[in-house]
């Protein structure tokens, strides 16, 4: 975002940002049903956001787990996922790990330092993609 003077950086949600899941065109209509929108945290090739998230809640709705699938996300959790990783992450990760030898833990570092290099260790999603890497491998 910008000022006169210089770029201010802006979170997606502070510039009201909202994801839809199942409903392509609009939001559900049952989204208020629950407690509407959540904060959802996505680590993304360009960093970590945070981004809220429309719920579908119609009767045949799946899990938020399989929403987020369904919509390029991979949980974190299975039950009441707050945190996700794009494919394109996870496939970019894969790559640069079979070509390059990328440890998970110098993408991790990459990406929290894109997020925020002056305090890096603040983002903590990042735990999360190392647990999800150590299971995978096993
Ligand atoms: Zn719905």
């Amino acid at each position: 975002m910008g000022s006169k003077t210089h770029f201010q950086k802006k979170h997606l949600i502070d510039l009201g940002l909202q994801v839809s899941m199942r409903h392509s065109t609009s939001f559900c209509s049952h989204y208020l049903e629950g407690r509407g929108p959540q904060i959802l945290t996505i680590m993304d090739i360009t960093g970590v956001h945070d981004i809220s998230v429309v719920w579908c809640r119609c009767a045949d709705a799946e899990s938020h787990a399989e929403q987020l699938l369904a919509c390029g996300f991979f949980p974190a959790t299975v039950s009441k996922p707050r945190t996700a990783f794009t494919f394109w992450t996870l496939k970019f990760f894969q790559m640069l790990n079979h070509v390059a030898r990328t440890t998970p833990w110098d993408f991790t570092g990459t990406i929290r330092r894109l997020s925020d290099n002056i305090d890096p260790t603040a983002i903590s999603v990042c735990d999360s993609f190392l647990i999800i890497w150590k299971r995978k491998r096993i």
